[in-house]
């Protein structure tokens, strides 16, 4: 039979008419215990961190849409990211991103280095660069398959090939791209992580993080850890998730639209020194992002005004439709100062080195219209200059 189409997956898998009720959106199941059917046998579901209902429909949806074998769903966006680290041992070695989540960043140099794992931060669109900061100790390659702040975009299928012929393994954070745009498992890499928090809930209401994988054996390795250390998803948040899911692939496009009409305005905006968007031909890896980018670029749009860091961020709160935030992925739309938000936990040099400039601001285009959006961003040009 043909496979239904992403849209109808978002919908029907993992979301079956409740067998006892008739109920065709499937209850929460808030039970921590499972009755068994005796001392020493194990039904399907024994205690609910090792597993629950509520959380396998979601990660039975998420793996329909994001390929693979199977998928986790932890508290939050970081502790699926330390789960994936915590496969790795004293020595080893890790290569990620330089255009990098903030909270990864500070994960990698401030917890993982106490145990003796050393990073090295590399521009993945430079695959010279990569290839020539790998050691023998290198087990991973971590990166996001749109970059964070500045929108770069990797050759996913290039790095996987390349660290394959390694034996290294490569994760890759898929939060502003979602598989509404992009499913990195097809296209080699091994482990797919999200911020359930942001695009997959799509509502700022709730927490949560997702792994993705297509190898039974790392699945297997990964869930061993989720289990034995315990940062589970909530039912309720998993209820709340899975119900974002289902609109995920209507909200991305929608957005990546509108991020594409007012990342083509801003460019012509006297206010404004330069916009990062992947879908404008100025962006350095365009070619790249509409080869890997289905249907639409993000809603994310990074721009660069000539001010200060104060200039800057008198800005960014001088909007009244966006709001001043971190976080994204929302029907609202939001706006933030990399530098002295989502990328504070950089340190200073390193915010320098990987171009997160005092004048950089960083938008989620929400679900509103795009004449409002564009009015507010104009009124806060003037308000502040
Ligand atoms: C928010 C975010 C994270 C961290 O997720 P939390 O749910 O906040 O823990 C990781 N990567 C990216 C790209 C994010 O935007």
């Amino acid at each position: 039979m043909r496979e239904k189409s992403f849209r109808t997956r978002a919908i029907h898998v993992g979301n079956e008419v409740d067998a006892a009720t008739g109920a065709v959106v499937p209850p929460i199941h808030l039970a921590s215990t499972f009755q068994q059917p005796g001392a020493g046998e194990w039904g399907e579901f024994d205690y609910s961190r090792s597993g629950n209902p509520t959380r396998t429909n979601l990660q039975t949806t998420l793996t329909s849409l994001e390929g693979g074998c199977g998928s986790l769903a932890f508290s939050s966006g970081m502790a699926a990211i330390h789960c994936v680290t915590m496969m790795l041992k004293t020595g080893d070695h890790v290569i990620a991103g330089c255009d990098l989540y903030g909270g990864a960043y500070r994960l990698l140099h401030k917890i993982c280095d106490r145990s003796g794992v050393t990073v090295t931060l590399v521009d993945m669109t430079d695959l010279a660069a990569i290839e020539s900061a790998i050691t023998d100790n290198t087990k991973l390659i971590w990166f996001e398959s749109i970059g964070n702040p500045r929108l770069s975009i990797p050759d996913l299928k290039a790095i996987a090939s390349l660290a394959k012929s390694k034996d290294i393994r490569t994760g890759v954070d898929n939060t502003f791209a979602t598989p509404a745009l992009l499913r990195p498992l097809e296209l080699g890499i091994d482990i797919v992580m999200h911020s359930a928090t942001k695009y997959l809930g799509g509502h700022s209401d709730c927490m949560g993080g997702t792994l993705s994988v297509a190898d039974q054996a790392l699945f297997d390795e990964l869930y061993f850890i989720q289990n034995a250390t315990g940062a589970v998803l909530d039912p309720l948040s998993c209820f709340l998730v899975t119900r974002g899911l289902k609109t995920l692939d209507l909200r991305v496009r929608e957005q990546s639209k509108t991020a594409l009409e007012l990342s083509q305005w801003l460019q012509q905006h006297s206010c404004v020194k330069s916009v990062l968007y992947p879908g404008l031909a100025s962006h350095p890896q365009h070619e790249l992002a509409r080869q890997t980018l289905q249907g639409g670029f993000g809603a994310m749009v990074t721009f660069e005004l000539d001010g200060t860091i104060a200039q800057t961020a008198n800005t960014c709160e001088s909007t009244k439709l966006f709001r001043l935030a971190v976080s994204l992925g929302a029907v609202e739309s939001l706006i933030e100062q990399p530098a002295t938000m989502s990328h504070a936990s950089y340190d200073a040099a390193d915010r320098a080195r990987f171009g997160i400039t005092d004048g950089l601001i960083r938008l989620s285009v929400g679900l509103e219209s795009m004449e409002d959006l564009k009015a507010d961003l104009d009124q806060a040009f003037s308000a502040s200059s």
